[in-house]
Parts: C-alpha cells; sequence; structure tokens
C-alpha cells in the first residue's frame, strides 16, 4: 500500500515557531510509522511563498521579493533537516514546475466552467489576503481574524463556483466520517457549507507577486490567488500538469493541518479536486493550537516559543515526545518548561531508561551480557499477554491521530517490565541459585524493551536506535513484523552498554526565557532590570527574585515509605522518602514534635529534592521537607490530592 502524508507550505512571512514544528512532528511521524509497517510512504512539506504579504515584508527589508522568499524558506528547511525530519520533498510554491501544475489546473477548471470572470468588491484585509462580508467585519471596519483595518476593494477577478459543489461536499462528508479529524470538528465544516457558499475570488490584480495568469488566456493583469496556489502544492508536488511521476500517490492519506486552515482544506480543497476530476484526500487532520504557560503566542509579549530553542535545550527528540503525549490530537496545547521537563523526568528517564539501566547492569552481572530468551515463555507467559494486549492495541490509536493514547498505551509495556522485576526479583533467585528464572525475567525485560523501542521509534527515531544498538537488534520492517506482528522474542544476544539516555533535568534550562517571561509584561530592556527589581522589591517589603531563580529549587512530591525517630533526639524523625521510581531518599526532618513516625507513613510530602545532602546528628539527610510554622505548631505542606511521586512542584 502507499502512503502520502503532508503538512501545510509554511508562509514564509516568518520564522518557524512551536505550532510548525508540532505539525511537522506530527505529520514526521505518522509517515515513519507507515514506514514501519511497510507502506511505501510519500512526506510532503514545503513553503507558501506567494501573496501581496510576502511582497510587502520583502519591501520593508529592502530585498527583491524572491530573495525575501528563498531565505526564509530555507529557514524551514534547514529547521527540518536539523530535526532530522524525514520528508522525501520539499515543495516550494515558486518552483517552476508548481506554477506550470497550477496553470494547467486553472485552464481545466475553465474549460469545465467552473472559472468565471466577474467584478468583485469588498472589504479586504492585506494581511490576511480576504475579502469578508460586511456582517463579519468587526465594529464595521476591522478584520474578524486579525483586527487589522480593511479597505474596501474593487476589482475584476476570476471566480471558482464554489457554490456548486455544496451537495456534493455535504454528502461527501456524510459518507466519509474519516475525512474530517477529529471528527469533532465535521460538524462545524458541515453547518458552514449549510449556511451557503458564496463564489471564490480565484485572482487578483492589485499585487503581482503570485502564478502567473496562463498565457493563451491573455489576461497579464491577473495573477491566481494564493489559496488556489497554495493548496494545489498537493498534487503538484506527485507532478500534477507535468510528469506526473508519482500522481500513484494521490489521494493523499492525512493532510495535517492546523485548525485556522482546516475549512480552506476541507471545503475549498475537495471542491477544487472534484472539479479537477481528483479523488479526494482520505483525511484532513486538524490539530490545535499551542499557548505558553497558559498564555497566547504573540510577538509583542515576547512569549513566543522558538523550537529550535527549546531542543537546544532539551533535545528534539524530548520536545516531539512531549508535544504529542502532552497534548490530545484536536485540542489546544500549553507549552512550559515544567511540563516538559516532568515528561522528561518521569517518563523518559525514570520509566524507560531506568528500565534500560538496570538491564544492562542485571545482565552485566548475571550472564556477562547475554541474554537467552528461551525460558521467558515458561517462567512469565502472563506478562507476554499481557505485552501482546498492548502491542495489539496501538495500531489503532495511530489510524485514529490519537498519538498521545498510543504513548499511554504503549507505557503500559514498562510497567509490566518494572512489575516483572518488582515481583520475580532476579538478584534473590540468583542468590537462590535459581539462575535460570533470574535471567528469564531479564531476559523478558529486554525483549519489552525491543518491542516497546520499535513502536515508539516513529516519535523517538533517535533514541530508541540507541536502545535497538544496545540491545543489538535493528529497527525495520522486518523486526517491526517479527517481535511486534508475530509476537517473537529475540532470541540469543549479547547487551551492549549505552551512557543513560534521559539525564535527568533538575532545573529549567532556558533561563533567559523565564526571565524574560517574567519580565514581558513590563516591556522593559535588560539594563534596567536590576532597578525595576530592587524599586518592586520596595514595594512588596520582600526581596524580589527571578521566576528563573525560583525554578532553580527543585520541589517534588514525595511518598513517605518508612519513618522512625532519631534516638537522642527530642525534634528529629529519620524518614524513607520515594520521589519516584528508583529515587528513593533519606531525609531527617524536625518535625516530631508535631508528627509522629507512624502518622507520616504513607502520606505525602513536599521535598527541596536538589539541596546538598548533609549530615543531621551523624544521620545524612539528602532533602528537605516544606512545612509552615506558627504559635500554634508546624504543618507540612502537601498536595492536596494525591499525587504521583516525584512530580515537579511549580
Ligand atoms: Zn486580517
Amino acid at each position: 500500500m502507499s502512503k502520502y502524508i503532508t503538512t501545510p507550505i509554511y508562509y514564509v512571512n516568518g520564522e518557524a515557531h512551536i505550532g510548525h514544528a508540532y505539525t511537522t512532528f506530527i505529520a514526521d511521524t505518522t509517515a515513519r510509522y507507515e514506514r514501519l509497517k511497510g507502506n511505501k510512504t510519500l512526506f510532503l512539506t514545503g513553503t507558501d511563498e506567494h501573496g501581496q504579504k510576502i511582497e510587502e515584508s520583502a519591501q520593508k527589508n529592502a530585498k527583491p521579493t524572491q530573495e525575501f522568499a528563498d531565505e526564509i524558506s530555507a529557514t524551514f528547511k534547514n529547521l527540518w533537516d536539523e530535526f532530522e525530519i524525514s520528508y522525501s520533498k520539499f515543495i516550494r510554491t515558486t518552483d517552476k514546475d508548481h506554477m506550470v501544475g497550477v496553470q494547467k489546473a486553472f485552464v481545466k477548471m475553465l474549460e469545465k466552467d467552473d472559472i468565471y470572470k466577474d467584478f468583485y468588491e469588498g472589504h479586504y484585509c492585506v494581511s490576511c489576503e480576504t475579502f469578508f462580508p460586511e456582517t463579519q467585519l468587526v465594529d464595521g471596519e476591522f478584520c474578524p481574524d486579525c483586527g487589522r483595518t480593511t479597505s474596501i476593494v474593487k476589482e475584476e477577478s476570476y471566480f471558482f463556483r464554489l457554490s456548486k459543489y455544496e451537495d456534493k461536499l455535504l454528502q461527501h462528508y456524510k459518507e466519509n466520517p474519516d475525512f474530517i479529524m477529529p471528527r469533532s470538528r465535521a460538524n462545524e465544516i458541515t453547518n458552514f457549507v449549510k449556511g451557503g457558499l458564496h463564489d471564490l475570488s480565484v485572482t487578483r490584480t492589485s499585487f503581482t507577486w503570485g502564478v502567473k495568469m496562463p498565457k493563451s488566456l491573455h489576461d497579464d493583469k491577473h495573477v491566481i490567488y494564493v489559496w488556489l496556489d497554495a493548496l494545489l502544492n498537493y498534487i503538484t508536488a506527485l507532478g500534477y500538469g507535468d510528469d506526473e511521476a508519482d500522481m500513484n500517490f494521490w489521494p493523499a492519506s492525512t493532510h495535517f493541518v492546523g485548525k485556522d486552515i482546516l475549512r480552506f482544506h476541507a471545503i475549498y480543497w475537495p471542491a477544487f479536486l472534484m472539479s479537477l476530476d481528483l479523488p479526494l484526500p482520505k483525511t484532513i487532520g486538524a490539530h490545535g493550537w499551542w499557548t505558553r504557560d497558559g498564555e497566547k503566542m504573540s510577538k509583542s509579549k515576547g512569549n513566543v516559543v522558538s523550537p529550535k530553542e527549546v531542543s537546544d535545550a532539551y533535545g528534539v527528540e524530548n520536545l516531539r515526545y512531549f508535544m504529542l503525549r502532552e497534548v490530545p490530537f484536536g485540542q489546544d496545547g500549553d507549552f512550559s518548561q515544567r511540563a516538559l521537563i516532568d515528561r522528561i523526568n518521569s517518563e523518559l528517564s525514570n520509566d524507560l531508561g531506568n528500565l534500560l539501566n538496570r538491564i544492562i547492569g542485571m545482565s552485566g552481572k548475571y550472564s556477562a551480557y547475554e541474554i537467552d530468551s528461551t525460558d521467558v515463555a515458561k517462567y512469565h507467559t502472563q506478562e507476554l499477554d499481557a505485552i501482546d494486549k498492548v502491542l495489539d492495541s496501538l495500531d489503532h490509536y495511530m489510524s485514529e491521530i490519537q498519538i498521545h493514547r498510543y504513548l499511554e498505551e504503549l507505557w503500559k509495556l514498562f510497567s509490566i517490565g518494572n512489575a516483572a522485576i518488582t515481583e520475580h526479583e532476579p538478584w534473590v533467585k540468583i542468590k537462590d541459585n535459581e539462575t535460570d528464572k533470574a535471567l528469564a525475567t531479564v531476559a523478558l525485560v529486554a525483549n519489552i524493551l525491543a518491542k516497546a523501542a520499535i513502536m515508539l521509534s516513529p516519535i523517538m527515531p533517535k533514541t530508541t536506535t540507541t536502545i535497538a544498538n544496545a540491545l543489538n537488534f535493528e529497527i525495520n520492517n522486518k523486526s517491526y513484523n517479527e517481535l511486534v506482528v508475530n509476537k517473537k522474542l529475540l532470541k540469543l544476544f549479547n547487551i551492549k552498554k549505552v551512557p543513560p539516555l534521559f539525564p535527568r533535568v533538575e532545573a529549567p534550562l532556558m533561563q533567559e526565557v523565564l526571565q524574560a517571561e517574567a519580565n514581558s509584561s513590563k516591556v522593559e530592556k535588560k539594563s534596567s532590570k536590576k532597578k525595576e527589581k530592587f524599586e518592586s522589591a520596595a514595594n512588596f517589603g520582600e526581596n524580589l527574585i527571578e521566576i528563573g531563580d525560583f525554578f532553580e529549587t527543585s520541589l517534588k512530591v514525595g511518598t513517605v515509605l518508612e519513618a522512625e525517630n532519631v534516638p537522642k533526639s527530642k525534634k528529629l524523625l529519620k524518614l524513607k522518602v520515594s520521589l519516584g521510581v528508583n529515587d528513593t531518599r533519606q531525609i531527617v526532618a524536625g518535625i516530631r514534635e508535631s508528627y509522629s513516625a507512624e502518622s507520616l507513613v504513607e502520606t505525602q510530602v513536599c521535598v527541596v529534592a536538589n539541596l546538598k545532602p548533609t549530615k543531621l546528628m551523624g544521620i545524612m539527610s539528602e532533602g528537605m521537607l516544606l512545612a509552615a510554622k506558627d504559635e500554634d505548631g508546624l504543618s507540612l505542606i502537601r498536595p492536596e490530592k494525591p499525587k504521583k511521586a516525584g512530580t515537579l512542584i511549580g
């Protein structure tokens, strides 16, 4: 089977932000997943470079328009290359063969009498390159999309008979429930079409930066409107109107788009395709927007997240994992360093990274790094059944573009692995001379890691290659079929040591940005920061710190596992506190006057986790509890609801 996956072509009026990265990560993940399954896959991305806005931006930058477009387009391409995005083709709407394809499509639509010439008069927003009916304007004047002043424009224009396709579109939505994903968005599109479609102006005479009219029409003052030009990229990239080399990839499996351009993709695009007598794409997948720390991102606020900056600080694969795991497809997501760090530490480092380290360690100790899976089925039927169940469930989530659920399910494999180690205690079996049992458990977990790595590879291709190297196998369609589809185990192999995959992150790594965030409301320059700090401090009667200073402190939720009195001390208790898997601390706390040792066991506390260890009464203390004290005594600060041990506070 062949698959065709696309991102939108990105408009070259600014550099890539986190939203572009998100669309691209989803499309890349989907394309990698299809390849893993053995499907011939074409993955398209690129840049949209025409229109009045680009012409104006180039003028502002005192550059020839093409040069300006070249530069911005290159920033996208370079970023995707740096991120190792596996696109098959990078299309630019200024490519010659694309422009030829657009002209051919235009002629075909004309021949079908789907395009006609008339006059257009309306309220036009230059920035959005859209005419708006008067009823949609804000205060009768401003653009409903961007808020800028619109102007009345009357111009000769060619029109596409969109109204002709109303019924056909409605019928298509009805018969193809997967056409718009998430399905919850289909209603809004259906209602829009039911409300009546106006014919669409598809040329402009007010500017020149666009695809020229086909020569045969002798109507040079028009250029083709950007939406028609842009949407056609999905077929010109396959050679439409030219050599048609890859047209066998059509129709597209999924066009991934942001929800702001869903309407163009779910209404205009299928109508254009119907006019061209081409089949419609299987799915238009519309994702939500990203906010930052709960706020809308904007240049003026200075809180736009640069994907490059985040990946430089945290690694691109951790960013990919975070974005795909954090947000259900279609919903809006929030980017915050705390949430990102939390997922790195608890899910990547604790659940996955530590499991691999434990297996490397145990196999080294017990069997000189040799893994033999022969006895796994003998001792671990239950676990194997549970693993198969998880593996069988995954494809459904990917095909529904529920990557967050896919990952959530996939993570159950690590729970099965960790639970198997806890339950079967290989170190005890080794002591008891039950070596084969111990080694079977180690082999079980090694196989779990191998299977999980295969299924995680579309999301984290590099990291999983490292895991596969450690386990001495390769991730490809062959191993996918053997280990995932046919449920086989890796037979006999040697483990290689690899450095820890996910070093824990103790404090946010983008300090400057955090400080900028803290100051964004004040719109001030760095030089005046100190003065501002001093003045504000005077107002509050406190020594104000930057938010970055606060995040220097790693605060975590801990679960008290054990507690006992410290002999010869009235105040001190010695606690064992879990801060997540593989992170158990001994903490000496001066709280005995308010809390008995027994009353603390299995309760939760808040712990300063990155305090330098110190000795109290000769006992090592590896953290500090948060508490408030007044004349009535001392009260521990606890999470209001139970939280996973190790959860970051902040
Ligand atoms: Zn606008």
